[in-house]
């Protein structure tokens, strides 16, 4: 079955092309600003620019048409209402005028199945670590639980503030990984892991009053933070599979696609004998494959979505979703 997905939960304006488990197009068009964070109604704008050029451009390299298609599916939760909109009326409007179902998954679970479909993994703990979001998430009793997560920002949102602050501009979180490769010299920083969830504000506070204290080298304070945040991750990540019996990690998020990150995870998974799965780039930053793969298994499983059905959700956790698809 060939499925077009759409994800528009954020910054990220995303359409797919699949036929079951292959990929025929992944196409990704993100908001950027110069300064500051997300304006949401401006990322909204911006999804409506190119939201027709997006859907084209997937289409073409996946070599089909809308008669083609036998599944509409986008991101319907949880993110920024006005982004999420945007998603859900061009899903809408394609289902309408070419008479295609249409199907509304979690953003936050399909960073989960998506490793599913490319890897041989089978029952994982999800490290997810985006902008936004930073959670540990498995499946276990019948729904995918939250076993862990940030009591304030997301990691990448910290990581972006903290590389705004020193004139970095955005996203910060590469340009915080190449700075950080230019030292081997730990300053400490605050480590704060409570029970099962982390916390990075103190962090980012303790960092920017170092920076103003002009007594220390970015690229220090920078190799610190990476070297801090990651091992509370690490912490998290690998109680969570201790306490579910589990021995596979999948990371997503696009904080994922950092290098150190992705080293400690491996180390980690090693030490414990489990196996470390991270996805290539294109599907640990927000993507619309993982949206059509969430959507093509749901229907799979018989779930069927009136149009009446389809508002947007922005408010859903992720142990709100009935699943019914495993
Ligand atoms: P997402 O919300 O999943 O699309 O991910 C966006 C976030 O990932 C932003 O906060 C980026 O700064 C962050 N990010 C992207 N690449 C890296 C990297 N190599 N290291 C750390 N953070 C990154
Ligand atoms: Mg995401």
């Amino acid at each position: 079955m060939i499925v077009l997905g759409i994800e528009s939960t954020a910054h990220t304006f995303g359409v797919s092309v699949i036929d079951n488990r292959k990929v025929l197009s992944n196409i990704i068009d993100a908001y950027k600003t110069k300064s500051g964070g997300i304006i949401p109604y401006k990322a909204s704008l911006h999804h409506v620019r190119v939201c027709k050029t997006v859907i084209n451009k997937a289409l073409d390299k996946a070599g089909a048409d809308f008669s083609d298609i036998g599944l509409v599916s986008f991101s319907q939760s949880p993110g920024i209402g006005n982004c999420l909109k945007i998603g859900a009326a061009a899903a809408r409007s394609i289902s309408i005028v070419h008479d295609i179902p249409i199907i509304g998954v979690n953003h936050c679970i399909a960073h989960l199945e998506i490793a599913n479909m490319l890897t041989d993994c089978k029952d994982p703990v999800l490290l997810y670590a985006s902008g936004a979001n930073t959670q540990i998430i498995a499946y276990e009793g019948g729904k995918y639980r939250i076993f862990g997560e940030t009591l304030d920002n997301g990691i990448g949102n910290m990581l972006d503030s903290f590389a705004r602050f020193i004139g970095l501009g955005f996203p910060g979180g590469p340009k915080i990984e190449k700075l950080a490769k230019k030292s081997n010299n730990y300053i400490e920083i605050p480590y704060v892991v409570k029970g099962m969830d982390v916390s990075f504000g103190g962090i980012l506070t303790n960092l920017k009053n170092k920076v103003s204290s002009k007594k220390y080298k970015v690229e220090d304070l920078a190799f610190s933070l990476q070297e801090t945040v990651f091992a509370m991750l690490m912490e998290v990540s690998e109680r969570a599979m201790a306490h579910c019996n589990k021995n596979e990690l999948v990371l997503g998020g696009g904080v994922a696609c950092n290098k150190r990150l992705q080293q400690m995870a491996k180390i980690m998974c090693k030490e414990r004998d489990a196996k470390c799965y991270i996805p290539e780039n294109q599907f640990l930053v927000d993507n619309a494959a993982m949206i059509a793969w969430l959507g093509l298994i749901k229907y799979k499983a018989g779930n069927r979505m009136k149009l009446s059905e389809t508002y947007i959700k922005p408010y859903v956790r992720t142990d709100d979703v009935l699943v019914n698809w495993r």
